[in-house]
C-alpha cells in the first residue's frame, strides 16, 4: 500500500481558508441587509465582470446552464432551429440548446485543442445544409430545418478558433454564442489585440459553479455582450420577462443571480488574475515534468492563445492502466468526459451511431485529467509527474521484453517539443 498523502483532484478547501475573513464579513453584511435578490452588489458585480471580459454589458443569472440558454433565446434562437456544436462537452451546452427550441447537432473537434474544428464546420456547411432560394436561409438537408448558430465550447480553459468560426459564421449568417463556462480570462489573439473568451461572439455564457476558474460558493452564471439589446432581452428572460415588476413583457424564467453570490464573486473575482497565472505556471511545470514521457500527449497552446487550464488534459493509449496506476499511488484524477454527446443515452432518438465523430471518440477514450488548482504544489507536481513518467518506461521496458523489470532511474529531461501520442 501506499502511504503518500493523498493528491486531491481539485482543492477548493485551501484558497476558501485563505480567504474566509473576508468572504464571512461579505455574508454577514449582506445577512444584515437582507438584500438578497437583486440590488446594487449585482450590479457592482455584473460591471467588475465586464470590464474583466472587456465588454460593455454583463448580466449574472442562476448557472451557466441559465446563461447558455438565456444567451441562445436572447441572441434569437428560435423553436424548431438547429444549433451547432461539439459533442466532447459537458451536456449542459446541448441541454440549453435543446431547452431553447433547436436541435443541437455536431461538428468534430481538432485534435490538438479538443475544441471546434473550422474545418469540420466548413464541411458541415457546405456538404450538410444549402441555403433556400426563396427565405436565403441555411436549411440542413436532411432535416430542412434552419441552421441559426454555433456554440463553440472553450473547453478546459483553451480557446477555440475563434477567427475561422466566426468567418464562417459571417459567410453563413449565422450567430455565435460561446460556451465560456470553462474559460474565464483566457484570450484570443485577433485585430492586433488579446481578446478574453466571452468578448469574441454575439454573447459568452459562464458559469460560476463552485471548480470552475472564478467559483461562486453555490450555484452561478454570467452572459456577456456587447448587445445593450441583447443584455436587454436576457435581464427580462432571468425575470419572468420583466423589465417592470408585474408587467411581463414576454413568459421568462426564474434565473437570477443572488446577491450572496455576487458579492463573493466581486471579491473572488479580483484574485482570477493571480489564480490564472499560477495555473498557467503549473502547466507549464507539467510540460517540463512530462518530457521524459514522450510517448503521452500533452495540451497544446497555439502562440495566438492564452489557456486558462481550468483542467490539464493528457492523453495516452492506456489510460485506464495510468489512471489505475495513478490512483494506486494516492493520485485522484478525472476523465472530461467520458462519453461525447452524440453517443450518450440523451441523444438516442437522433440516431448518431459511433463512428460519427472520430477525433472526439478516440479522445474520449484517451484523455485524462490531472489534478489543476493555482494551490497546486510543486512537490506535488513532482510526484504525479514522477509516477507517470515511471509508468511510461515501466511498460515501456515491459513491450521490449516482457521479462525485464523496470528501470531504477529516471533518464535525463530531453528538450524539445511536447510530442502527441500518434
Ligand atoms: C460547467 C459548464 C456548464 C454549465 O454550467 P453550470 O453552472 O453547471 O450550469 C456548461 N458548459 C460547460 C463547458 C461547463 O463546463
Amino acid at each position: 500500500m501506499n502511504n503518500a498523502a493523498k493528491i486531491p483532484f481539485l482543492d477548493l478547501v485551501t484558497p476558501h481558508l485563505e480567504l474566509e475573513t473576508e468572504l464571512v464579513s461579505i455574508f454577514r453584511s449582506i445577512l444584515r441587509s437582507s438584500q438578497f435578490v437583486g440590488g446594487e452588489v449585482v450590479e457592482e458585480f455584473e460591471q467588475e465582470f465586464a470590464q474583466f471580459c472587456g465588454v460593455q454589458h454583463c448580466v449574472g443569472v442562476g448557472s451557466g446552464t441559465d446563461a447558455l440558454r438565456f444567451a441562445l433565446i436572447a441572441a434569437g434562437v428560435r423553436s424548431g432551429d438547429t444549433v451547432i456544436t461539439v459533442p466532447n462537452t459537458f451536456i449542459a451546452t446541448t441541454e440549453a440548446i435543446s431547452q431553447a427550441g433547436a436541435w443541437p447537432d455536431f461538428v468534430d473537434i481538432d485534435e490538438r485543442t479538443y475544441c471546434m474544428d473550422p474545418r469540420k464546420l466548413k464541411e458541415y456547411l457546405e456538404m450538410r445544409c444549402r441555403i433556400d432560394p426563396g427565405s436565403g436561409k441555411l436549411l440542413n438537408r436532411e432535416t430542412g430545418r434552419p441552421v441559426t448558430a454555433i456554440v463553440p465550447v472553450h473547453l478546459y480553459g483553451q480557446m477555440a478558433d475563434v477567427d475561422a468560426i466566426l468567418d464562417y459564421a459571417r459567410r453563413y449568417k449565422l450567430m455565435v454564442i460561446e460556451d465560456a463556462c470553462q474559460a474565464h480570462g483566457a484570450e484570443y489573439f485577433s485585430d492586433n489585440r488579446w481578446q478574453r473568451a466571452g468578448s469574441l461572439g454575439v454573447a459568452g455564457a459562464f458559469s460560476f459553479y463552485p471548480g470552475k476558474n472564478l467559483g461562486a460558493c453555490g450555484e452561478a452564471g454570467a452572459v456577456t455582450t456587447n448587445d445593450p439589446l441583447l443584455a436587454d432581452r436576457v435581464r427580462m428572460l432571468r425575470e419572468h420577462g420583466q423589465r417592470e415588476k408585474y408587467h411581463h413583457q414576454m413568459e421568462g424564467y426564474n434565473g437570477r443571480l443572488d446577491a450572496i453570490q455576487a458579492a463573493l464573486l466581486f471579491a473572488k473575482l479580483k484574485y482570477v488574475p493571480e489564480w490564472n497565472e499560477k495555473r498557467r505556471r503549473n502547466a507549464r511545470r507539467y510540460n517540463e515534468l512530462l518530457r521524459p514521457a514522450a510517448s503521452v500527449g500533452l495540451p497544446y497552446e497555439s502562440r495566438l492563445t492564452k489557456a486558462v487550464y481550468h483542467l490539464y488534459v493528457i492523453r495516452t493509449k492506456n489510460r485506464g492502466e495510468l489512471q489505475a496506476h495513478l490512483s494506486q499511488a494516492s493520485i485522484a484524477t478525472q476523465i472530461h468526459y467520458p462519453i461525447p454527446l452524440h453517443l450518450q443515452k440523451a441523444y438516442e432518438t437522433r440516431g448518431y451511431k459511433a463512428g460519427d465523430f472520430p477525433v472526439a471518440e478516440r479522445a474520449a477514450e484517451e484523455i485524462l485529467s490531472l489534478p489543476m488548482y493555482p494551490h497546486l504544489e510543486y512537490r506535488q507536481q513532482l510526484r504525479i509527474t514522477s509516477e507517470i513518467v515511471n509508468w511510461v518506461l515501466k511498460r515501456r521496458t515491459q513491450e521490449k521484453n516482457p521479462l525485464a523489470a523496470a528501470p531504477a532511474t529516471l533518464p535525463r529531461l530531453v528538450s524539445g517539443p511536447p510530442r502527441m501520442d500518434n
